[in-house]
């Protein structure tokens, strides 16, 4: 197996004699044949090949190839956000009548996606408590559930999830364990060792980690057995009568999965990342494993600097001691590392918290987390906004809360920064 360093500088594009060094970009719709024979069995998926790029494009599958690489799983592929990456992931395996289950504590973006808008396509959610016990996570499963999600670092609430947890109660009941990897990205943790079976992204954070392009990726790590619950995934299991019958468990063995969510969803709500994103997104994919350590010390030192001032109410970080997911992070992240994203409550609440980001100089007020320049955000502010106190807490999310990403300048200039900014 090749390491993580080799696979984020080489993997994916393997050109042969002749061909570029440097992944191209195919700005390209379509894709030439010779016989209408040849395109004929492109579209019956007999053969493999390009041939419009909503369904494939040759850049996004070599950036895809690469993810999956890293991850360590079977097949890959892009989307266009990391929301697209989510619905599909679910909507590939639920339909209207099923149900899944869901950590309360994931994005906010991911908790209306799931609990307003597939509701509206038929599809129920029960969000639990990822740090219950597994007797009581279980209560939450029914007849028709059809797969479990969490995040590995719950955005922004921080919380690290049990995989290997998660992955036990999501198979005792016969269902896939789904986990979003957004935030620790396969450098610090690989949901797949743990027993994850599909892991998702939105590789607009960390991978990309310049804040240039919204992209998201669905990685299948081919362990889950479909026919061994043939009966509860059909469409994975059963002819496909929108391709000829075709049953992708049969045709496609470990890539069923991958294939299906290319071949109907792709087909037909196409979410594509265009293929000048996907080669942003591999540039950034070329020093993921240098920028992500330094995110986390950098982060660290902010946490710990945060943790002995007397102005901080209380500092959330899974490296610092104090932090009840301390533990579990040493265990699941290389190095105990996790992501660089801190964050914290200053005494004197939600009014001294916005003057306090007023106040910042060298870290910005933006919607983004996770790239190379450092920001804040005030979720009961902005994107929690429509929330009650009451709701915010219910969703974990405390009204003091400050969102910190660090960057990657110099982490004293980001302290002097904080600071200064306390002072005021
Ligand atoms: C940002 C984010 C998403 C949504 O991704 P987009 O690329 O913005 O669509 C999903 N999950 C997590 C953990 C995120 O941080």
């Amino acid at each position: 197996m090749k390491s993580k360093e080799t696979i984020c500088v080489q993997g994916g594009w393997q050109p042969t004699k002749g061909e570029p060094r440097v992944l191209p970009i195919y700005q390209s719709t379509t894709f030439k044949y010779d016989t209408s024979e040849q395109m004929a069995d492109l579209f019956d998926l007999k053969a493999s090949g390009y041939f419009y790029t909503r369904l494939q494009n040759p850049t996004n599958d070599a950036v895809a190839a690469k993810i999956t690489e890293l991850e360590g799983g079977v097949a890959g592929m892009l989307t266009s956000s990391g929301q697209a990456a989510s619905f599909y992931a679910i909507f590939n395996i639920c339909e209207a009548g099923d149900h899944f289950v869901s950590a309360s504590s994931i994005y906010g973006g991911t908790y209306n996606l799931f609990a307003v808008t597939m509701k509206k396509l038929g599809i129920e959610v029960t969000f639990v408590d990822a740090d219950a016990s597994e007797e009581e996570i279980s209560k939450a499963f029914r007849p028709n559930t059809k797969a479990l999600f969490g995040e590995t670092i719950a955005n922004p609430v921080l919380s690290v999830l049990d995989i290997e947890k998660f992955a036990r109660i999501a198979h005792s009941h016969g269902v896939p364990l789904i986990v979003d990897n957004t935030f620790p990205t396969p450098i610090n943790c690989r949901p797949i060792d743990f027993g994850a079976d599909i892991v998702t992204h939105s590789t607009t954070k960390y991978m990309d980690g310049h804040a240039t392009s919204v992209g998201g990726c669905i990685v299948d790590s081919g362990n889950f057995d479909w026919e061994a619950y043939a009966d509860r995934f059909k469409g994975l299991t059963q002819p496909d009568p929108s391709y000829h019958g075709l049953a992708y468990t049969k045709a496609f063995g470990k890539g069923a999965y991958i294939t299906k969510a290319t071949a109907q969803l792709m087909r037909d709500f196409g979410a594509i990342q265009s293929p000048q994103n996907a080669f942003l997104l591999n540039l950034g994919l070329e020093t993921l494993h240098l920028r992500v350590p330094r995110h986390c010390e950098n982060a660290l030192r902010v946490a710990e600097y945060l943790e002995q001032d007397a102005r901080v109410a209380w500092v959330n970080y899974s490296g610092l001691k104090s932090s009840r997911y301390y533990d579990l992070a040493q265990k699941q992240f290389t190095n105990g590392q996790s992501c660089g994203v801190v964050t914290f409550g200053l005494k004197g609440g939600r009014d001294v918290a916005i003057r306090f980001m007023d106040s910042l100089k060298l870290a910005a007020i933006v919607t983004h987390v996770a790239d190379a320049r450092t920001c804040v955000l005030h979720p009961a502010s902005h994107t929690h906004r429509q929330l009650s106190d009451q709701q915010l807490i219910e969703a974990g999310v405390q009204p003091d809360l400050i969102r910190f990403s660090v960057g990657l300048e110099n982490a004293d200039d980001i302290i002097s920064d904080i600071e200064q900014a306390l002072g005021k």
